[in-house]
């Protein structure tokens, strides 16, 4: 047990607001160390509520996330209890699938359950004698000059604590932050993107998955586009990402099932008819908001990790894994700060604020990729060029989405490399292309026609089947 400030981390409270994904494994992070943890989550036990209200149902863990859940001994638990997705799975307008590979062969995303991942979270939680969960404690407000905080109960009572540490984790609206906007050189902006997302289910077909299940299956459509994950009982969740002025055209059955046939065909007969008619309004689109502020901390009091300090736009599913990263981040500084709180918040801050701010950029970035550039030839030429060279060079050249997705590197480390590959990988596409013009008109000049021309489709698709 470390000693700081005159009281030993067994004495201290840490306050721990939200007891969302985030929040509930950080409970496990502090508990672990000795702290006496209180979590306070508004909402009732999800364990024992019969519907569970989040955001989407399910989601994808990766690299960064499950090395955050093994540090405490749950990444086994959760990784059973995931599906596996290779690849991405391209469906054309005209029904044709085509897998782009995530990264290399043994590489995978997790699609996990999330009502079930924040129950087994909050499970391990409570297994510290030194944890105690309070739920249906909403907080009101907070003071950060003493730590006293005020919770709003279901029968109109209030009840206060005071904490030495205040760890915010109560999501992209977080009270905690509100403070934060009452500071100077406090900065913060928030966007709200002008797509929302709407989710469907796929139900089995003769209780086996209606497509393959070990793919993110994928409908670009340019503007706007769906995704499938698949779930344990063999459905899948798709989840429709559209402007909101197009999903505002749709409003009955028939609208529906006519936006269908012209952009998803292929999956009316696996959502079904009657179900795509009702359950497309059975909730309104939902908005999506990217957040970024700075600082993450105040004093030695408080701190912000998870949404509350850094929402983002779900194209990169990175925005749990980045929330549990930052539990990892926080832990280390802890051992390296000999859990000091006056130099482990500040310490927290310098370090954590670029990569979640670049991760928040990645992932508006991601959505114009998914939805439209994976419809490219330039594009897919470009990963397979990328995917060659990290074949062949696999610590000098790393593509982006694995530098992200498969490592711990830095976010804003990874941004930085990718441009300097870019760089370097286009010089050498372009010495190459000139090479062969120049070849390829000396051999005109020297051998004049016989030459037969190929199609440039052909050479893009012979480019393309190139198996790395
Ligand atoms: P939350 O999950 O929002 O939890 C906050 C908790 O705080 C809640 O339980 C809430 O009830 C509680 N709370 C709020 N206010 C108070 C209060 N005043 N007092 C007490 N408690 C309070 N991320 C990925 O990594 N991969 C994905 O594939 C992925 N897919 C996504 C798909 C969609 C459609 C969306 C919207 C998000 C997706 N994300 C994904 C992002 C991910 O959902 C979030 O990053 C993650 O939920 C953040 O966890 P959190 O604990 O910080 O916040």
């Amino acid at each position: 047990m470390m000693e700081s400030g005159g009281k030993s981390s067994k004495d201290k409270v840490v306050a721990v607001v939200g007891g969302g994904l985030v929040g509930a494994l950080n409970a496990c992070y502090f508990a672990r160390r000795g702290f006496q943890v209180e979590v306070f989550e508004s909402r009732d036990d999800i364990r024992e509520a019969k519907i569970v209200r989040g955001r989407s149902i399910n989601l994808a863990l990766s690299h960064r996330g499950r090395q955050a859940l093994s540090r405490v001994g749950m990444e086994e638990k959760i990784v059973s209890k995931g599906i596996p997705m290779h690849s991405r799975m391209i469906h054309s307008l005209n029904g044709k699938q085509s897998p782009i590979p995530y990264g290399k062969k043994g590489q995978y995303i997790l699609s996990v359950d999330r009502a079930n991942l924040n129950k087994e979270l909050l499970t391990e939680a409570e297994r510290y004698p030194n944890a105690k969960m309070n739920f249906d404690h909403k907080l009101q407000d907070w003071s950060p000059d003493t730590g006293l905080m005020t919770f709003l109960r279901p029968d109109g009572s209030t009840q206060s604590l005071q904490a030495d540490l205040i760890v915010g984790c109560d999501g992209a609206f977080s009270t905690i932050r509100k403070q934060f906007l009452r500071r100077s050189r406090f900065n913060f902006s928030q966007t709200y993107i002008p797509h929302g997302y709407l989710e469907l289910t796929m139900p089995p077909v003769a209780g086996e998955f209606a497509m393959k299940p070990n793919y993110l299956h994928i409908w670009p459509r340019n503007t706007f586009m769906m995704i499938a994950l698949p779930n344990l009982d063999k459905t899948f969740t798709c989840t429709l990402f559209m402007p909101f002025d197009e999903f505002e055209k749709i409003t009955t059955g028939d609208d529906v099932m006519e936006f269908f046939l012209e952009y998803f065909p292929d999956a009316i007969p696996l959502i079904g008819v009657e179900a795509l008619k009702t359950d497309y309004f059975r909730l309104p689109a939902q908005a999506m908001v990217s957040i970024k502020c700075s600082p993450y901390h105040i004093n030695d009091r408080c701190v912000l990790m998870g949404d509350s300090a850094h929402a983002v736009v779900p194209f990169y599913g990175q925005g749990m894994n980045a929330g549990f990263e930052d539990c990892i981040v926080f832990d280390e500084i802890m051992d390296q700060c000999n859990e000091d709180f006056s130099a482990v918040l500040p310490e927290y801050t310098r370090v954590r604020v670029p990569d979640d701010h670049t991760i928040a950029d990645l992932a508006m970035y991601n959505y114009v990729e998914m939805r439209a550039h994976v419809n490219s030839k330039w594009f897919l030429f470009r990963k397979k060029v990328d995917d060659i060279l990290h074949f062949l060079l696999p610590k000098t050249i790393v593509p982006l989405y694995t530098m992200v997705t498969f490592t711990r590197i830095r976010y804003h480390e990874a941004l930085q490399r990718w441009h300097w590959q870019n760089k370097v990988i286009n010089q050498g596409l372009l010495v190459c292309a000139t090479g062969a013009v120049l070849g390829g008109s000396y051999l005109i000049a020297k051998h004049p026609p016989k030459i037969q021309s190929i199609p440039i489709e052909k050479v893009w698709d012979r480019l393309l089947s190139l198996k790395v």
